[in-house]
């Protein structure tokens, strides 16, 4: 957009003019020594605390102390169908059907749970194609996922890599890759925003591709829950699972959200494991039962689930129905084009941008690489009050948040980033 002004007047305006400024009056800002707020970027790693979240948490803690086991049944949300109180939300915020969405485990726990059913590999056709930058746990997982099968970790990964000198993925070169090896590729399974460039990828386009050829196609959207209309449903894609302690500000280690597309919700051909929370509702408590499965995302979990960190990803859900999602997306992408042009502005031989320039292919966060890798400037941004985080190899990550980031926030880091380049 041109039409940004680069003074502080100007991001008093947007802010004033922001119809989802209030929001950041219902989070926790964490401050520094002095109690003034810091310049908090790293929604991409943690999100803020709602503050309805103490409430909602009490609210089962008092239930439990009141009623004991009564509570499943008598708590004022009942534990024992609690999670059904997130599945509508959440199907909004990643653009599924309810029946396509759960929430249960934790994020890695779930992609392995996810690969038992859907990477059934063949001699022939055994191989799982991720992205050259995967974030190390899903890496960890699929290489797992094929020593489990028997077979060679090292010969089973096929890598869709950038081009020499570049950072982004490119299509073109998945299409290669498929060419070449599809009828050897079991299951796609990328990042659907990658956590170290911020690329969005266009879900839809790899699914079709990996769906041409055969392969099941899955995504990791740990970074893209909350942050970009992932709109799962319409993309095809087998299944995803994201995390909820990124942009959904469930609180550390919190639970996964799982999607797993409507045309496998009554499969019985489907392997999977299962538990007493797998098996139909009406009469999992006879507990004699033969095994009777769940349809749907539900038909997955295994366990009764931790209420408590659910009562979080409750109260969370609640603040971005209010917000609404569309108004969230939407200022996304104006507070981030501003922060690239505030960066831009800077024109800095130190720095440069290597997040993808076009809003339909990042979320909120710039990946800013740095020059020589010197870390030395993300330890002096965090001294001068900006939490941001430094990823290995050169790049810092800054991710402002709609919910809870200002206009005044980017324009501030900015300034003090423009300081420590000209000290
Ligand atoms: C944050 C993140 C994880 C973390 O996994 P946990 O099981 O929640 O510890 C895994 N994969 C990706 C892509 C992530 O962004």
């Amino acid at each position: 957009m041109s039409n940004f002004k680069p003074d502080r007047s100007f991001a008093i305006e947007l802010d004033r003019n922001d119809p989802l400024a209030k929001y950041r009056n219902e989070f926790h800002i964490p401050k520094d020594a002095k109690g003034n707020d810091l310049i908090y970027l790293c929604g991409n790693s943690l999100g803020l605390q709602p503050k309805i979240t103490k409430d909602a948490i009490a609210q089962e803690l008092n239930d439990w102390a009141n009623l004991g086991v009564e509570g499943h049944l008598e708590a004022k949300n009942p534990w024992l169908p609690y999670h059904e109180f997130l599945t509508e939300g959440m199907a909004k915020i990643v653009g599924a059907k309810p029946i396509e969405v759960v929430v249960m485990n934790t994020l890695t726990a779930n992609l392995h749970f996810m690969m038992v059913s859907f990477y059934r590999p063949t001699k022939k056709r055994y191989k799982i194609l991720i992205e050259s930058d995967a974030f190390p746990s899903d890496k960890f997982a699929v290489e797992s996922q094929l020593r489990h099968h028997g077979f060679n970790q090292h010969e089973g990964i096929i890598l869709w890599k950038p081009r020499e000198d570049e950072e982004l993925l490119r299509y073109e070169d998945l299409e290669d890759i498929m060419k070449e090896h599809g009828d050897e590729i079991a299951l796609i399974m990328i990042g659907g925003v990658n956590y170290y460039t911020g690329q969005y990828f266009d879900l839809e386009r790899i699914t079709k591709l990996g769906h041409n050829y055969g392969a099941v196609v899955g995504f990791d959207c740990a970074h893209g829950a909350g942050n970009v209309p992932l709109n799962l449903h319409k993309t095809g894609a087998d299944f995803a699972v994201w995390c909820t302690y990124k942009y959904m500000n469930s609180g550390p280690g919190s639970l996964s959200g799982c999607f797993v597309h409507e045309r496998h919700a009554y499969s019985k051909n489907l392997n999977r494991f299962t538990g007493w929370w797998s098996h139909n509702k009406e009469t999992r408590f006879n507990m004699r039962d033969e095994f009777d499965q769940l349809p749907g995302a539900e038909g997955w979990q295994l366990s009764n689930p931790p209420i408590l960190s659910m009562a979080a990803i409750k109260a969370s859900i609640d603040v971005f129905m209010e917000a609404g999602v569309e108004r969230l997306f939407k200022k996304s992408i104006i507070l981030t084009e501003y922060f690239e042009y505030l960066l831009h502005n800077l024109d800095h031989k130190k720095i440069s941008i290597i997040t993808p320039q076009n809003p339909s292919e990042r979320g909120c966060q710039l990946s800013i690489q740095v020059k020589n890798a010197d870390k030395n400037l993300h330890d002096k941004l965090t001294k001068s009050g900006v939490i941001s985080d430094w990823r290995e190899p050169d790049v810092i990550r800054c991710a402002p948040v709609p919910l809870y980031n200002s206009f005044q926030d980017v324009y501030h880091m900015v300034e003090k980033l423009k300081m420590i380049l000209h000290a």
